[in-house]
């Protein structure tokens, strides 16, 4: 551990590399806790995973989770976070938090988000006053909130936009980072992690990337992707972030934690992830298991005295089954609890899965176990068998 990386709260050391893909397991330490990855990081959206406690996340061994900045910002505020000491305190979770920069909320919320050199400019959804994010001030609420990795406010744009716009934001992308970097009043326990940016022009993300390399910076975000692109180019993307980053720190790829996603894209080399997904479906009825979805609501189901994977150990499959599980599911919030649970638990056996099977050696193999669990007639999407072969996996 260099003396700079423990200025940075953050160290990293990577402990096994796939001899055919790009994959790799590496610790991560963060001020709250150590992480191994690749792992998935459940939302938790304002200061609590909606339906779960973080009890019950600390017992399946959940080491890293995230909130949004956006929401925790207006409630309960940087204020009163800063007297309750923080969010770690605040919400009873003395494990590790990522907080997002606040901006793509903004954005993807806010009809009236304004961009200009300042920063984002928006209308509150409570008063309809005119408010402005600037980095400096997303910096300023994420000290406040205290997480152990914080994230620069990046110019988005949406990920199908093409043309100038795009190659304005990736250089605005990098203009705030330096602001950010600026404004950082917890460099000793917050570790601000750049993005990379540039849409699906590869020219631009890779000189994205190479400048945000130059910084001063533990970590990197990979950003801009996973809104409604086409695959073939979402992959192809991923891969050429990874290839233009340092090996010797971590990467994140924002937005992103579909099973097969996660399963491609760590074979490309990305080492965390976070999406609502898992926790969103669940309220909707649905639980993921290896050979794809359930969607509990379903008729089928209801004389169903199995749990929702014999497999999980989760202690919703522990306890009930998937008759009961139908019986409650869209009626009761104690069902989006149970399947929550379950869901989480899920992704993160699946994470445990990818790292035992890379430590091993065997990550090839459990990749093609994994897509043929999840496509027994061999149907598998086009792209994820492109980006698999770009890193010498071929699908049986
Ligand atoms: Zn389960």
């Amino acid at each position: 551990m260099s003396a700079t990386r423990k200025a940075h709260a953050l160290s990293f050391k990577v402990l096994a590399e796939c001899s055919t893909t790009k994959a790799r397991v590496s610790k991560l330490i963060l001020p709250h806790h150590e992480v191994d990855t690749p792992v998935f990081m459940p939302v938790g959206t304002q200061g609590t995973l909606k339906a779960m406690l973080p009890d019950q996340l600390e017992e399946m061994d959940c080491q890293i989770i995230l909130g949004n900045t956006y929401h925790l910002g207006h409630r309960p505020g940087p204020e009163l976070l800063e007297k309750a000491g923080g969010l770690h305190k605040f919400m009873n979770w003395n494990r590790n938090l990522l907080t997002d920069s606040g901006g793509f909320q903004m954005v993807s919320l806010l009809k009236l988000a304004e961009i200009t050199e300042e920063g984002v400019k928006f209308e509150s959804p409570h008063d309809g006053s005119t408010m402005m994010l600037t980095p400096e001030k997303s910096i300023e609420i994420q000290n406040s909130i205290g997480a152990d990795i914080i994230m620069q406010l990046d110019d988005v744009v949406h990920s199908t936009t093409t043309g100038p716009r795009v190659e304005e934001a990736m250089w605005r992308t990098i203009r705030w980072l330096d602001r950010c970097l600026k404004a950082h009043a917890r460099p000793h326990d917050q570790s601000i992690f750049p993005i990379v940016q540039g849409g699906l022009d590869a020219e631009l993300r890779k000189k994205c990337a190479q400048e945000l390399t130059k910084r001063d910076v533990s970590g990197f975000a990979i950003g801009g992707l996973s809104g409604g692109e086409e695959k073939s180019q979402f992959w192809r993307m991923v891969s050429l972030s990874t290839d233009h980053l340092p090996g010797d720190k971590p990467r994140y790829l924002m937005g992103v934690g579909f099973a097969v996603d996660l399963v491609v894209c760590c074979a490309l080399g990305c080492d965390m992830f976070d999406c609502v997904y898992p926790t969103r479906t669940a309220r909707f009825g649905t639980a993921l298991v290896p050979t794809g979805l359930l969607n509990l609501k379903l008729e089928k189901f209801s004389q169903d005295f199995r749990p929702i994977d014999e497999n999980c150990g989760c202690s919703t499959c522990s306890q009930y089954t998937r008759s009961y599980l139908h019986t409650i599911a869209g009626h009761k919030p104690v069902a989006a609890q149970l399947i929550t649970v379950h869901n989480v638990r899920y992704q993160l056996n699946l994470m445990r899965g990818i790292r035992k099977s890379i430590m091993e050696n065997t990550f090839p193999k459990f990749v093609q176990d994994f897509m043929s669990a999840l496509f027994p007639s061999k149907d598998y999407p086009e792209w994820s068998v492109e980006a698999l072969a770009s890193v010498n996996v071929t699908l049986r």
